[in-house]
């Protein structure tokens, strides 16, 4: 059998609960490439442990065994087939980001002009909005903070695309609800973009948002 033929799928441990989604299905010939693509991102892969010691390790054993040096003794207790275990209670259920995200999300595309953007800000009482791209995927966001400064600082700035933050901090769907939290604090900010794994925006979560956890609003 070939890498090429070896499926596996991409999970991401960080998700503290039993039914972990899968991220990407690949094969193992990418794994070994060094990159795989998740979400339209490409991300760097490296093995945790030594594929050729590991052989070498092997190949080790199976000489010791041929030689007689090393015994495969039977089994002190065989599985019994009939016999089912369960998996162990999960103890807490901790809030997904999806339980309490704002579904409705406004957004504005980059080639919009700024005074635009400012216009929706007040008209949707928001103070974040998601750039899209002409595929609906997300590139930027910008907030009331920018539409501010490029009012003050220069005039000249005429659209979205010359004011929004590129490298946005976003959040999905499954991500535990205090991971996202997290972000906002180590940021600075005070919202995060919610996307599938096309990178395209589902929902939006704010502050205001983890609000519900304390309200009693927030229900499985
Ligand atoms: N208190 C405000 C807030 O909560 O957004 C402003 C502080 S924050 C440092 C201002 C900058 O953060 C803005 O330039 C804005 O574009 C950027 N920003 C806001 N949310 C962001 C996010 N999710 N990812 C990346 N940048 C973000």
């Amino acid at each position: 059998m070939r890498d090429e033929e070896i499926m596996t799928s991409i999970i991401d441990y960080g998700t503290p609960r039993r039914d972990r989604p899968s991220l990407a299905t690949v094969s193992y010939a990418d794994l070994k490439s060094g990159s795989v693509e998740i979400g339209g991102e490409r991300i760097r892969t490296s093995s945790l442990s030594s594929y050729r010691r590991a052989r070498a390790v092997a190949v080790e054993l199976k000489d010791w065994i041929e030689r007689g040096k090393m015994e495969l003794a039977l089994p002190t207790r065989r599985i019994d087939p009939a016999k089912r275990s369960r998996p162990m209670r999960e103890t807490a259920i901790t809030p997904r980001v999806r339980d309490i995200m704002n579904r409705q999300v406004i957004s504005i595309t980059e080639d919009e002009e700024i005074r635009v953007a400012a216009k929706r800000l007040l008209k949707d009482e928001t103070n974040h909005l998601p750039i899209l791209d002409g595929n609906g995927t997300l590139v930027g966001i910008i907030t009331t903070y920018d539409v501010s400064k490029a009012v003050v600082t220069d005039g000249r700035l005429r659209q979205v695309k010359d004011i929004m933050t590129r490298n946005v901090i976003k959040t999905t769907p499954d991500e535990p609800v205090d991971v996202a939290a997290q972000k906002l604090k180590q940021n600075n900010i005070s919202a995060l973009p919610v996307v599938d794994t096309a990178n395209r925006v589902v929902g939006i979560l704010s502050a205001i948002d983890l609000g519900k956890l304390f309200g009693g609003r927030w229900q499985r």
